[in-house]
This record gives C-alpha cells, sequence and structure tokens, in this order.
C-alpha cells in the first residue's frame, strides 16, 4: 500500500467513526446534536460510547462532560 493510499483508507475510517459516534449520541441528544459535540479521550462509564464527550458551544474549557461532569484535563 502506497503511503496515499494509506492516507486514504485512515480517513475513510475516521470518517466512518465519526458517523458512528454522531448517530449514537443523536440517540442520546437527540437528532442531529451528536456531530456538534467533542469526544474526549477519558474513559467514561456513563456515555454511551464510553469515553467523555464535551459540548464546545456551552462548554468550550471542555471542563464538564455531558454524561458524568467531568474535566478534559485530569492531573
Ligand atoms: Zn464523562
Amino acid at each position: 500500500m502506497t503511503h496515499k493510499e494509506l492516507c486514504k483508507k485512515i480517513q475513510r475510517k475516521r470518517l466512518e467513526l465519526k458517523w458512528e459516534i454522531d448517530s449514537i449520541l443523536d440517540e442520546h441528544l437527540g437528532e442531529g446534536e451528536g456531530q456538534w459535540h467533542i469526544v474526549g479521550g477519558w474513559d467514561c462509564e456513563k456515555s454511551p460510547i464510553g469515553l467523555c464527550i464535551y459540548n464546545p458551544f456551552k462548554d468550550p474549557a471542555k471542563d464538564s462532560c455531558i454524561f458524568c461532569g467531568g474535566p478534559h484535563e485530569r492531573k
């Protein structure tokens, strides 16, 4: 596989993953809402996808996950 093919493959997979996450979040947040949310890197027992989710409009600093209330940065 060439570098260009690899990049295309990764881009496609990332997009597929985003669509999958968006549709799961839509079920919990309302139709069309999932796409506006940011997926964090922390495990989240309360989140439907197992990772913390942030609303960049209400919470630009990513201080509180909409499911567990945890911040993005945990030191
Ligand atoms: Zn969380």
